[in-house]
């Protein structure tokens, strides 16, 4: 029997192979809160490492501020005083506690449904209900650019998988056309994709579900309190929720906090509530955090201005990107993308912009395929005018730098 660290040791050549191709991530630290600026370490910037940089913060999907607000610091502190930090045991059991089950019946008022149930995570979400609604003998048909979790719950379906080309209405058609011997059929797709920051067209989704008789799946992570007038998402922007059989949203991201959901009808949730493996086999997310996305969610309701904000300075963002000449694709959102190609190109920039205090991650392989390196630009309300400016201004330097 080979000791445990010899059957191990193929993971230096492995790890060796991922600097060489400078596709190696390093674990980074936050100190503290976060907002509009963040304090991090272990920033690599020329090769040198950073430690506690104050930077102005473009990484963190915290889109509306709410990781810090007060009132949502607060709903959670109560209830963690009240019914102390973990929940001990999955929903089925005891974990589901009251601030769950207002949560619940909160976000299936939120959005319209008939009914919602919560996930540790929109991770959890995604990968458990894809296989609860389709397995072997079903067909499901994935955008080529749809998120690890909504992938992972494609290939744990064991269903057979259709990639259709990304936002490619035509080539889902044709996929389509060829599954007929599929007994059910599922269509899965991100609203807003969360590198490229692209709208998938829902409309001809829908469109395509209807006319196959296909279940819709849509993943608004990206898009929860930021789209929409009342802040439900690209579906609402776009008129086209009473289309979506299965609503998935985050916690995450713009409510601040932690967890998905998915929102649609009572047999959905009831279903899912049996058969999705996360939701029966992982213990609930802390009542606390239920307590705070409820605090959160009520700020999106009452402040719109926020999100509309958000998106006003992110159009204003990219055309000022734009004009100075970056790729920046398709994005009509909060994510703004700088298309840069390798790998290097994309750190040395985040290097630049690291050095002039701005902390925007780069993108490389595998979050991107090979050759798609990014910046990826993640703006938030409490960002003022004034840091974007600087932000705008820093591009301007790089440009001259890169050529
Ligand atoms: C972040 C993300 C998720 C996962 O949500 P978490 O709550 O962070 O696990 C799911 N789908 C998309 C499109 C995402 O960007």
């Amino acid at each position: 029997m080979s000791s445990p660290s010899q059957a191990l040791a193929w993971l230096d050549d492995a790890l060796a192979e991922l600097d060489l191709q400078q596709l190696r991530r390093q674990l980074r630290t936050r100190y503290g809160a976060q907002g509009a600026t963040i304090d991090v370490d272990g920033l690599d910037v020329d090769g040198r490492d950073v430690d506690g940089r104050r930077l102005i913060n473009f990484a963190s999907n915290d889109y509306l501020a709410l990781a810090d607000e007060p009132v949502v610091r607060r709903a959670a502190l109560q209830v963690l005083e009240r019914e102390g930090v973990g929940s001990g045991a999955s929903p089925l059991i005891v974990g589901r506690s009251e601030a769950h089950a207002r949560l619940e019946t909160a976000l299936a008022e939120f959005e319209g449904s008939e009914a919602a149930l919560l996930f540790p995570s929109g991770f959890a979400a995604n990968s458990g209900t894809i296989p609860a609604l389709a397995g072997p003998g079903d067909a499901i048909f994935s955008d080529a650019k749809n998120h690890a979790s909504l992938v992972d719950g494609c290939r744990l379906s064991r269903a057979e998988v259709h990639i259709y080309r990304h936002g490619d209405v035509d080539h889902l058609r044709e996929l389509l056309a060829g599954s007929s011997t599929a007994r059910r059929r599922l269509i899965v797709t991100d609203s807003l994709f969360s590198m490229d920051g692209d709208l998938a067209p829902l409309t001809q989704l829908a469109d395509l579900a209807e006319q196959c008789d296909a279940m819709l799946l849509v993943d608004e992570a990206h898009a929860t309190g930021v789209f929409g007038r009342q802040g439900r998402g690209v579906a609402e922007h776009l008129g086209v929720e009473d289309r979506v059989d299965v609503k998935v949203g985050t916690l995450s991201k713009a409510l601040g906090v932690a967890g998905g959901f998915v929102a649609g009808s009572q047999a959905l949730v009831a279903w899912l509530a049996n058969r999705d493996r996360p939701y029966v086999f992982s213990t609930a997310a802390p009542p606390a955090m239920a307590a705070a996305a409820l605090a959160a969610l009520r700020i999106v309701e009452e402040q719109p201005q926020r999100r509309c904000e958000l998106l006003e300075a992110a159009a204003n963002l990219r055309t000022h990107l734009f004009e100075q000449g970056w790729q920046i694709g398709k994005s009509e959102s909060q994510i703004v993308p700088i298309y840069l190609g390798e790998a290097d190109a994309a750190l040395a920039a985040a290097a630049h912009l690291a050095e002039r205090g701005f902390l925007v991650p780069a993108i490389r392989p595998p979050s991107v395929p090979p050759g798609e390196a990014l910046l990826r630009l993640s703006l938030r309300w409490d960002h003022t005018s004034e840091m974007l400016a600087e932000l705008v201004e820093a591009f301007r330097e790089l440009q001259v730098v890169a050529r």
